[in-house]
């Protein structure tokens, strides 16, 4: 039976010298692997080599669950080429790719995050072209970096795992943020991967994996309309927050993670 399907393009290991096992995530299926025969020569069934990333409509064929799939058509209807131009941008879309990768199940649909990966990949490779007009290489990675933050929230949620950001999950108080500035909020904040939240002064003694976070930081969490305008520093604290969360969703770092905080 054939399945039609949007989908964009994750991974490729090579199979034989002319074929590639590919992982798409699929809108309506879910993540997929099947074998794209002669995927490698120059003359595919699949508009040439496939390009990483990119996005367009898909057939494929599955012949019983415990089966390879196989690719029988990818129209490449656009590509984030763009992003190569950029490696933090492409190194945030491997990332983003990685995490879909490790916590999605195959033929498992999540219409909504792959909706959120799209734009996402549109988003960072838009910033790009605006900014190489522009010179702001470092206002460019701020935003690369927002969205970033944005699309892994985004992800958690979809997976049934969103935190809690706007109150202690244990005791439930309320997370103020009061003005712009942040010069309210707790007299301290604290997140735990355990309890899946923000927890408080009170109540931090109870949770020994607990990550200490500024009060900017957590109102941003709090209020994410926030995001986009607040500074490197604050975004990175963020990131570092997340990535130390999916670590220990994860039990191990995922690989792209140490490419993310490097810069
Ligand atoms: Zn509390």
């Amino acid at each position: 039976m054939l399945t039609k399907d949007e989908a964009i393009f994750i991974r490729a290991v090579d199979y034989s010298e002319t074929s590639q096992i590919v992982t798409f995530f699929t809108r309506a299926t879910g993540k997929i692997s099947a074998i794209a025969k002669g995927s490698k020569r120059p003359k595919s069934a699949f508009d040439g080599p496939i390009e990483v990333f990119s996005y367009g409509k898909i057939v494929f064929s599955v012949p019983n669950k415990e089966k390879l799939a196989t690719l029988t058509e990818f129209e490449q209807q656009l590509n984030f080429s763009r992003l190569a131009d950029n490696l933090f941008a492409l190194n945030c879309s491997f990332f983003a790719a990685e995490l879909i990768n490790l916590l999605t199940n195959e033929y498992d649909p999540h219409p909504g995050l792959f909706d959120s990966f799209l734009q996402f990949l549109q988003n960072a490779s838009d910033y790009r072209a605006s900014n190489i007009e522009n010179r702001e290489s470092s206002n460019e990675q701020r935003a690369t970096l927002s969205l970033l933050i944005l699309f892994q929230l985004a992800l958690l949620k979809e997976i049934g795992l969103q935190p809690v950001l706007n109150a202690c999950v244990n005791c439930k108080t309320r997370y103020e943020i009061r003005d712009t500035r942040y010069e309210t909020g707790w007299p301290e904040v604290y997140f735990s991967s355990s309890a899946n939240g923000l927890i408080c002064r009170d109540c931090q003694n109870s949770f020994p994996d607990k990550v200490r976070l500024t009060n900017t930081a957590a109102s941003c969490l709090a209020d994410l309309k926030l995001l986009a305008e607040s500074d490197e520093r604050t975004l990175k604290e963020i990131e570092k927050i997340l990535i130390h969360h999916f670590t220990e969703l994860l039990r191990r770092p995922p690989k792209m993670a140490k490419y993310i905080l490097k810069t």
